[in-house]
């Protein structure tokens, strides 16, 4: 299988705490690893750095996915997306389109077309502000999508949504994942086992386990592997 990250030694110390401590992993083509961890573990300093909007204390990051790029060849739904409310969903969707270094004609009917998979085909003109908490998470994910990344970065990208938003968006995710390499945050196992095979499990900033979920699971015994978060 071929790689598409090679993570290694990262690590993110700030004043009095080291956030990430010596992380080392790498990621296959089309596969989707959960990171997982309590509040605090260091998922979102780890994000950030792989999507190059925080710089490593020390350690290297090696991309080798289509592209030469990493605007062009990732993507990224922070946890708490920003919005101009005063923009239009397709404005917005045409700003991130240019940031990922999309360009030229085909730029709109992409925009439209990733709009459209989100399920806001029809909200392209309307203002951002109007928009509910799940509206805006579906728009944070299109603007993640729309240069087709080989490589998605997804914040916990459900974590904010009620019952029915989270299957939508879930659901959604689960058709990226067959064309796209997935790295989903989250501090909830049940998703993380319904929407990955690989697991990445951080506490205090390390990586305490790593593997495949059912070899993880089969080690631990059961679902026993939920002592990690004690
Ligand atoms: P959550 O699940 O609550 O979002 P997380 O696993 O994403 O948490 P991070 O937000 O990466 O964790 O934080 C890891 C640690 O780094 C925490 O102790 C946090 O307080 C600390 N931290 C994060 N950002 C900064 C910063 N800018 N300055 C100092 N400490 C920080």
């Amino acid at each position: 299988m071929n790689t598409v990250l090679e993570v290694s030694g990262l690590t993110k110390q700030y004043d009095g705490i080291r956030a990430v401590d010596d992380l080392t992993f790498s990621l296959g083509e089309h596969t989707a690893t959960a990171l997982i961890g309590p509040n605090g573990s260091g998922k979102t300093t780890t994000l950030s750095m792989l999507a190059g909007l925080l710089r490593q204390t020390s350690g290297t990051i090696r991309f080798s996915g289509e592209g030469k790029d990493p605007r062009s060849a990732i993507g990224f739904l922070p946890q708490y997306p920003k919005f101009f409310p005063w923009m239009t969903a397709i404005e917005y969707m045409e700003l991130a389109a240019g940031l990922s270094g999309l360009e030229g004609r085909s730029v709109r009917s992409a925009c439209e077309k990733t709009l459209g998979f989100v399920g806001l085909g029809d909200a392209g003109k309307k203002r951002i502000g109007g928009f509910s908490g799940g509206m805006k998470q579906r728009l944070g994910l299109a603007q993640a999508i729309v240069h087709r990344p080989s490589l998605l970065l997804l914040d916990e990208p459900v974590s904010a949504l009620d019952p029915a938003g989270r299957r939508e968006v879930m659901e959604m995710l689960k058709e990226l994942g067959g064309s796209t390499t997935i790295l989903y945050s989250t501090h909830i196992l049940n998703d993380a086992e319904e929407m990955t095979d690989q697991l990445l499990f951080l506490r205090s900033g390390k990586l305490i386990e790593q593997g495949p979920l059912r070899e993880v699971r089969e080690k631990y015994g059961g679902s026993g592997y939920r002592v990690l978060f004690n």
